[in-house]
């Protein structure tokens, strides 16, 4: 038997130990918010790291709150692919615990077979199952020509641009795989940004003044910064038609590209002519767009909007687009994934997922936004891939099928394997 072969056989074999791994990740309660909880289980990656021979870069990120990047360098670095494996370390809230039928800060088996706990599903199954496969490989003897980096990073849930700051530090690769929850499907996904647009008077009027601002013969130009955003919420809402009516995806639902008005503050007290007013939106476009597009279609026709509007035209309304964190901006960016169907790595995953699973697998669209954007943003080849499925991620009683997980690892080993032996030059 080949060492490959070896290795994805004892990852079944062994499979108790790569739920050991993950039942040390789940016992570590990542929740964001509130965050700045990662440090201990960013230890447990980074030591699982340094022991199978990869170099340590962790780096804080927010206090509290460290990125963890390995890499483990290839005999032949210069000549054969490399590969960057993304997951995020932190989980979806839990809040009340009493619904939960296991404790979510321990890894149970269930009386149905799954395996319980919060972030299973999304997404410390897809780092311990990866990490797994990587020692297995290694235990085995299978080397790689091309270097391999393994990226743990924080605030996916809240935002926050844990993998931004990865890329920002330089860290580059042939391809990238997202092993977030996918259900093993791969995926491409959509972007979202989100942004304030506010509405501001030079000056503040007391609510007596109101009369003169809008009646015949007042000669007070004013205006309430409440009432003219009542024109950008309608410009939004026909930009938001137009889109649905003009753009389409393959693999999205029409009209899937909306804009929400998901918060409004203004005012400031009853006795006062409101001179100022925030809207904050939420902005979900398609893989072949980019948000720089997005920022620059919502801010022309706003500003076409403004300027039919005797007082907006002189007090335009002023945009904030983006953040890297909900929690400390309250804002965030998730770029688009366009995926490439003919890209020879996304061959090479698919033929592991064959050899494993005997089936094709499903290439399709995420429902939902993933840091797999920023390496798209960043010019790096990627896929969104993992187990577990959405409709258990963030849920109550969040569980995986360790089956599965065991099948993403053995996929994951023999891709892996195959990518990282492969030439540069000779992208099959
Ligand atoms: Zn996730």
């Amino acid at each position: 038997m080949d060492r490959l072969t070896e290795a994805v056989e004892s990852i079944a074999n062994r499979k108790d130990e790569l739920f050991a791994l993950l039942a040390k990740l789940v016992s570590q309660p990542t929740v964001s918010p509130p965050a700045r909880n990662s440090d201990e289980a960013q230890s447990v990656i980074a030591s699982q790291l340094a022991d199978m021979g990869f170099a340590v870069d962790r780096f804080q990120v927010y206090p509290g709150d460290d990125n963890v990047v390995g890499r483990l360098s290839g005999r032949d670095s210069a000549r054969a692919n490399s590969l960057i494996v993304n997951g995020h370390i932190d989980v979806a809230e839990v809040g009340d615990e009493t619904g939960w039928t296991y404790p979510p800060f321990s890894l149970t088996l269930g009386a149905d077979g799954r395996l319980y706990g919060r972030g299973v599903a999304d997404m410390k199954g897809g780092l311990a199952a990866s990490l797994f496969a990587i020692q297995m490989l290694r235990e085995h003897g299978v080397e790689l020509a091309g270097d391999l980096l393994f990226q743990s990073v924080i605030g996916e849930e809240a935002g926050e641009a844990g993998t931004l700051v990865a890329i920002e530090r330089g860290y580059q690769a042939d391809y990238a795989v997202v092993v977030d929850t996918s259900n093993l499907h791969m995926q491409g996904q959509g972007g979202v940004i989100t942004g304030w647009i506010t509405i501001e008077s030079p000056t503040t009027l007391h609510d007596g003044m109101r009369a003169q601002t809008i009646h015949a013969g007042g000669r007070v130009r004013g205006a309430s910064a409440i009432e003219k955003m009542m024109k950008v919420i309608s410009a939004l809402q026909e930009l938001e038609r137009d889109w649905a009516v003009m753009k389409a995806y393959p693999g999205f639902p029409a009209g899937s590209n909306t804009i929400n008005p998901a918060v409004i503050e203004g005012g400031r007290h009853a006795a006062f002519i409101a001179d100022r007013c925030a809207l904050w939106i939420t902005v979900h476009f398609y893989p072949n767009e980019s948000y720089e597009q997005m920022i620059g279609e919502i801010e022309d026709h706003i500003r076409r909007a403004a300027a039919a509007d005797v007082w907006l035209r002189e007090h335009p309304p002023v945009f904030r687009w983006g953040g890297r964190s909900m929690i400390e901006e309250r804002g965030e960016i998730f770029p688009s994934l366009e995926l490439d169907a003919n890209h020879p790595a996304l061959a090479q995953l698919q033929a592991a997922y064959e050899r494993e699973l005997h089936a094709a697998p499903v290439v399709d669209m995420s429902p939902t936004v993933t840091d797999a954007g920023w390496f798209a943003h960043a010019g790096i080849p990627a896929v969104l891939f993992g187990p577990g499925e959405l409709k258990h991620a963030h849920a109550v009683d969040e569980s995986i099928d360790p089956d599965q997980l065991v099948q993403f690892a053995q996929i994951m080993a023999r891709f892996i394997a195959s990518w990282c032996n492969t030439p540069k030059e000779a992208k099959e």
